[in-house]
């Protein structure tokens, strides 16, 4: 998207806040007066840079103080203009939104000096007073990535690899998987250029071999569903590079990636997704192990579709994602999109919302609870919430997310204080295991706990995450105090 302008913003929000365009005209040319004269790297007015990152905001279907604060964002930094100006212009949501990106923009990453873990902290505990300092941060890093080229060579290096580390882990917490994955990317085409040139090449030679084949499935599949009277619309898509690079770093070859290629389908309603479902495997078998359903439940990011994968045409396996519309727009833009389709745009409506229903935050409030150095805060972060997690099932097949090499006491913990504290043996996929064991993606796990069985400081070795570190360390405090 080059060469935006103003009207093309006013087109994204009318479409959804047609009542409330004058004031992001008005943010637009307050922006405009503030910058004039200030030029990017690029040659370009200033002012791109804000109107792209409000566009972006834009079609995440941000709310209107979150679209002026996107165009204003850069403006008590480089501007004279000051934080009562925009409270008197605007109102206090959008100079605490400014204010707070304002705040998080000039810290550096990739330096690991002392005052830089705290500042990492600032950023990342800043999304539990406001969630939508993260999204236009974002929005903002999305733009600079894309943008990247006009930067020295070494701000390149290092910009990237802080956006590999630092803001796809928070895109994806908070559901933006646009965005995701064109940071992961345009990261990967700075970090490892080689690697990015082969995968891209073999990847559009894959999209060439398939188009036809992919073209006729999805006319097969559109047949069928339009036969039963399913609305629908089915796009072919293909994985990003980034992912693609994962796979064949963790062991996988090009025709063993089972979600390289696959279609989205989507229906207008929860029910046609399950109909579409069976119509499409009377059609064509799937893998039943492949199969997911992330409707009734969910991933922690509020993700929401049935997975499978099944044998196409030739015998390809091919990825097939069904969900309804509005589950296709969280999936594409998140938390912000989540907020719009369920009408609460209030601020406490939507921090409150994002405590309840996001595993995420509880866990980062925990750690930021419970460590008190900022290296130690950043590491746990990292281990925790930022590395790869696994899904596995409880009795009534529950789905819990895990961060890798949890362990059934993990697991436990998770469940509750009482399972932690009484933990007496686990059962996983119907065997037993020992208390350490390093649980697997797909996982049954069932516990057994006994009133006689308590903690052993032996498991803070082995646990993983700090809720259950925590409630170990105080179990093991009060049981000294009674001795
Ligand atoms: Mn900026």
């Amino acid at each position: 998207m080059n060469n935006l302008t103003i009207e093309d913003l006013l087109n994204l929000v009318r479409a959804y806040e047609a009542t409330k365009i004058n004031i992001v005209e008005q943010a637009y040319k307050f922006a405009d007066f503030l910058h004039a004269g200030q030029t990017r790297q690029s040659g370009e007015p200033y002012i791109i840079h804000p109107l792209n990152v409000a566009c972006t905001l834009a079609e995440m279907h941000a709310d209107i103080d979150t679209i002026c604060a996107g165009l204003l964002h850069d403006t008590l930094e480089d501007t004279k203009v000051t934080k009562e100006e925009i409270v008197e212009k605007f109102n206090r949501d959008v100079a605490t939104l400014v204010d707070g990106v304002t705040k998080i923009s000039k810290i550096n990453f990739s330096t690991r000096a002392d005052e830089e873990f705290a500042n990492t902290r600032k950023i990342i505990t800043s999304i539990t007073t406001d969630v939508r300092i993260i999204i236009i941060k974002l929005a903002d890093r999305l733009h600079n990535m894309r943008t990247l080229q006009y930067k020295k060579k070494e701000k390149q290096q290092e910009n990237a690899l802080e956006t590999l580390e630092i803001f796809v882990p928070l895109a994806h917490y908070i559901g933006a998987h646009r965005i995701k994955t064109e940071l992961e990317d345009l990261s990967l085409q700075y970090l490892r250029p080689d690697a990015y040139k082969s995968i891209e090449e073999k990847r559009s030679l894959i999209e060439e071999k398939n188009t036809e084949y992919l073209f006729n499935m999805r006319n097969t599949i559109n047949n069928i569903l339009n036969e039963n009277s399913i609305e629908n619309w089915i796009k072919i898509c293909i994985k990003n590079i980034y992912g693609i690079y994962k796979d064949l770093e963790n062991g996988y070859n090009l025709s063993s990636i089972h979600d390289l290629l696959a279609l989205k389908i989507a229906v207008a309603n929860t029910e046609n997704c399950y109909r579409s479902l069976g119509l499409i495997h009377s059609k064509y078998h799937p893998v039943n192990e492949l199969f997911k359903d992330y409707i009734c439940n969910p991933k922690n990011n509020m993700y929401q579709s049935l997975h499978t994968t099944v044998f196409g045409e030739v015998n390809k396996l091919i990825q097939l994602q069904i969900r309804n519309y509005d589950m296709d727009r969280v999936a594409s833009f998140g938390l912000a999109t989540y907020w719009y389709i369920n009408g609460c745009h209030a601020r406490e409506v939507m921090q409150k919302n994002l405590t309840e229903k996001c595993q995420f935050f509880k866990t980062l409030s925990e750690i930021n609870s419970v460590f008190a150095n900022n290296q130690d805060f950043v590491n746990q972060i990292k281990s925790e919430l930022f590395s790869n997690r696994i899904y596995v099932y409880s009795t009534g097949g529950i789905a819990i997310e895990l961060p890798k090499n949890s362990t059934p006491i993990d697991f436990a913990y998770k469940l509750s204080t009482n399972n932690g504290n009484h933990l007496a043996a686990a059962i996983v996929n119907d065997k037993y295991v020992p208390l350490n064991y390093p649980l697997r993606d797909n996982d049954r796990v069932e516990i057994q706990c006994n009133d006689l069985s308590s903690p052993t400081s032996e498991w803070l070795d082995v646990v993983q995450t700090t809720k259950a570190k925590r409630l170990i360390k105080e179990y093991l405090k009060e049981m000294k105090s009674y001795s």
